[in-house]
């Protein structure tokens, strides 16, 4: 009766996969948030081979009718993980930027943040310790100017960021906490898995901050490190 509920948006694959694997380790029930119904299905049929407690969401982040639907069929949440992203087609050079394009990432790396989350708050509220999650990218700091030049992808993180700080100030006082993580340069389908670092050290951060006490920061945006520099 007293197991958490967790929703992770995009956990069929990749990083989302392995936060949704972590949190049912820990204990969580987990809502496996995905658009495509077999990708879906299989994901959840893994985590139950693992042990996970585990079921299926519909969810496509960018639409308002799909995501309204995911939130009525929960009945309790307590930690919502927005780790669904892309990173849009390439190259995204600045001075010939395709604006199509923009809308596009912008659309599931933000506005879907802000449509799921705020769907899932009012279940949220009612939990005792609630956390959200926005899994961002170093490359949206401004401050650290890493990674390759990607003009939608990137200011799409930065914005991210700043909308978790808003959010963070909107629920100052409340049992709510919000934060950004970076996984890291990761091996998934977004990197081409050009990297020697698995989804389960890039999940590592978000568990985290899913499972932070009542007194653990707000509003920050943080790696295995520490904490990013906005
Ligand atoms: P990935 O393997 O490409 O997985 C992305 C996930 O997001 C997939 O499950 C995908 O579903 C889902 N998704 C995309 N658009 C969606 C939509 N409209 N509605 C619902 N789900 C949607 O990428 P990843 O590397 O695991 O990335 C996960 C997050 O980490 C992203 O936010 C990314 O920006 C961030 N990140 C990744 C890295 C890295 O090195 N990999 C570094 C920094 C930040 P489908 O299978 O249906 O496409």
């Amino acid at each position: 009766m007293n197991k958490k509920t967790a929703l992770v948006t995009g956990a069929n694959k990749g990083i989302g996969f392995a936060i949704a694997r972590g949190l049912g380790a820990l204990g969580f029930e987990v809502a496996v948030g995905a658009r495509d119904d077999v990708r879906r299905k299989e994901a959840v049929e893994r985590l139950r081979a693992n042990g996970i407690d585990a079921f299926g969401v519909a969810l496509d982040v960018t639409s308002d009718e799909s995501v309204a639907e995911a939130a009525a069929s929960l009945e309790r949440l307590d930690v919502l993980v927005n780790n669904a992203g892309i990173s849009g087609p390439g190259p995204q050079d600045p001075t010939t930027l395709d604006l199509d394009v923009v809308r596009t990432v912008l659309d599931t790396n933000v506005f879907g943040v802000v449509r799921v989350t705020n769907a899932l708050l009012p279940l949220l509220r009612r939990a005792t310790s609630p956390r959200i999650v926005n899994v961002s990218s170093n490359m949206g700091s401004l401050a650290l100017r890493t990674g390759p030049i990607m003009a939608a992808y990137a200011p799409s993180k930065s914005m991210l960021n700043s909308i978790t700080v808003q959010y963070a100030r909107a629920f100052e006082g409340t049992n709510v906490i919000v934060n950004a993580c970076c996984p890291g340069y990761v091996a998934t389908d977004f990197t081409g898995f050009a990297s020697p670092r698995t989804p389960e050290e890039g999940a590592a951060i978000a568990l985290r901050l899913a499972t932070l006490p009542d007194d653990g920061p707000r509003g920050g945006f943080f790696d295995d490190e520490g904490v990013i520099a906005w």
